[in-house]
């Protein structure tokens, strides 16, 4: 434990960021780092707890008060490999994770928690910069060809385990370049792309392979690539979006928010598309979606120069503080303001969208909404909605965004070909724990198992399939199981 009155001693505090009028024009990251008596003030602050409810919090079982304590003493060396023993990228988490293991900080209960994200953050960063972070050579080679299909954190993650176990593996992705979501997806101004760049090389340099613009199912039959591998790992992630088929969905101006998203993560890079400009320049915007997909079409349409953004949401306004349906340590479903919001947007909740309106030429030019209530059950969960009569109104609007999330991932191609069973929400079929699908080879892990979900459970499910991969092909594995904490509580 770095200082035992740390906790009384100083304020969670979390670092600046460029202000919000400064920051909208560009793409670039804002949050700025820690000075160096920040972190360690800010490290100081954990308590090293009898029960560290902070390691059940974080779905990879981060072994946190270890590595703030190695960070309050600066032995940056002993906090990365702390931190890199559950986590093959905590610069990925650190920047964009919403950080459960905040919410279950017992020092939350009465004060703010521990700013765990923030210091993960600087421990990878201080690690890179102080050349630290270097290729994983294994130990033994063992002659077992691997494919990784996707290169989203779950692939990444799955490939980075089974090299370091010493099989060769091969990733497979569809895009022109590796990263999944982290590419593009989330945009850069949360987490630039020589991040994903800077890691993609560590990998390459472990000696994984990236075939890129390559499709399984569609550029490689998936049968074949079954043949040709000892195992096979589908991390292709969650991709078909909800749909609102309501009247007037064929108007000009309403896109899925992925479609603008990856748009402009392609223009920040420089990287060629071929589909007509989506853009949100002067227009009236709606995002419909309250989610982390409608924040950051948000935060791209005022980079983009929107005249006016809406962000609608169907559901009530959550409370601002935990309620008695989600006390301490759950993660609690809170009113969140990101840093999009704060950079300028109106929000509405209980909001229903109805139809859209177009002019002569096929163009959205508003939308016709209602107000609703929800019936709740004694949990507090909403159940269903009435409308509120008389409150049916027109919004004008030249530009919808659809960031109502995702259903499933993609059947028609690969997953058919193969001949791998759906659960009944439609992802692949393989039970949690085992990770291995009805093909007797083939393992599946990420958004694509598990339905859309985050980029920290996305990490933790490659790094658990890979473990069920590696002793499926060598009978045992020398790969870190989630209970990593206790191998490293016999280790340290
Ligand atoms: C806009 C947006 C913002 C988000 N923001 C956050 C956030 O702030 N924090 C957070 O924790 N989570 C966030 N998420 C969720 C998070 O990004 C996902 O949960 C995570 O990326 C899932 O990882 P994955 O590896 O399973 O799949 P993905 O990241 O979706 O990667 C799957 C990859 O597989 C490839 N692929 C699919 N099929 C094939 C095939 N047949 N052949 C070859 N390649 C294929 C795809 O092209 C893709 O690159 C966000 C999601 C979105 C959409
Ligand atoms: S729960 Fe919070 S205070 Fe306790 S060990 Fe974890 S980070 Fe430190």
């Amino acid at each position: 434990m770095g200082k035992p009155t740390g906790f009384q001693e100083f304020n969670r505090e979390l670092p600046e960021k460029t202000p919000a009028a400064e920051r909208v024009k560009n793409y670039k990251e804002f949050v700025h780092p820690y000075a160096d008596d920040k972190l360690n003030q800010q490290s100081a602050r954990c308590m090293n707890c009898g029960i560290p409810f902070c390691h059940s919090g974080c779905p990879l079982g981060n072994i946190i008060p270890e590595f703030n304590d190695a960070v309050y003493r600066k032995n940056w060396e002993e906090a990365y490999n702390i931190l890199s023993s559950t986590n093959n990228f905590p610069e990925f988490t650190g920047r964009i994770c919403p950080a459960p293991c905040e919410s279950a900080c017992v020092l939350g209960i009465n004060k703010p928690a521990v700013a765990i994200e923030e210091i993960e953050k600087h421990i990878i960063e201080i690690a890179y910069s102080k050349n630290l972070v270097k290729p994983v050579a294994p130990l033994i080679k063992t002659g077992k060809k691997i494919a990784v299909v996707g290169s989203g954190p779950a692939g990444l993650a799955a490939a980075a385990q089974l090299s370091k176990a010493g099989h060769s593996v091969t990733v497979y992705e569809r895009d022109d370049y590796p990263g999944g979501l982290l590419r593009y997806g989330i945009p850069d101004f949360k987490l630039e792309k020589s991040v994903v760049e800077r890691r993609i090389k560590v990998m390459e340099q472990d000696g994984i392979k990236f075939k890129c613009n390559t499709e399984v199912g569609k550029d490689i039959a998936a049968d074949e690539l079954v043949r040709n591998n000892d195992a096979v790992v589908l991390a292709g992630g969650s991709t078909i979006p909800r749909n609102l088929n309501i009247p007037g969905r064929e108007l000009k101006g309403i896109h899925f928010a992925m479609d603008f998203l990856k748009q402009q993560n392609k223009r920040v890079s420089d990287s060629k598309f071929t589909q007509e400009d989506i853009l949100a320049t002067g227009k009236d915007v709606i995002v419909i979606g309250g989610g982390d997909t409608g924040s950051d079409c948000v935060g791209t349409s005022n980079r983009q120069g929107a005249k006016s953004i809406k962000q609608f949401e169907v559901m009530v306004q959550p409370p601002a503080q935990r309620t008695q349906h989600m006390p301490w340590p759950t993660y609690p479903m809170v009113l969140k303001t990101t840093s999009s919001h704060e950079e300028g947007a109106d929000r509405f909740w209980g909001v229903n969208t109805e139809e859209f309106l177009g002019d002569a030429d096929g163009n959205l030019r508003a939308l016709r909404v209602v107000d609703v209530t929800w019936e709740l059950d004694v949990m507090g969960r909403p159940m269903k909605f009435a409308k509120v009569e008389g409150s049916e109104r027109e919004i004008p609007c030249q530009r919808v965004f659809l960031a109502m999330g995702f259903l499933f991932p993609q059947a028609q191609g690969m997953i058919e070909n193969m001949g791998v069973e759906l659960d009944e929400r439609k992802n692949v079929k393989a039970k949690e724990g085992v990770y291995r699908t009805n093909v007797g080879k083939v393992f599946a892990a990420g958004d694509m198992r598990r339905g859309q979900s985050l980029v920290v459970w996305a990490i933790s499910e490659g790094r658990e399939a890979a473990r069920k991969v590696d002793e499926f092909l060598m009978g045992h594995s020398i790969l870190e199981s989630k209970d990593a904490v206790n191998q490293f509580e016999q280790v340290f």
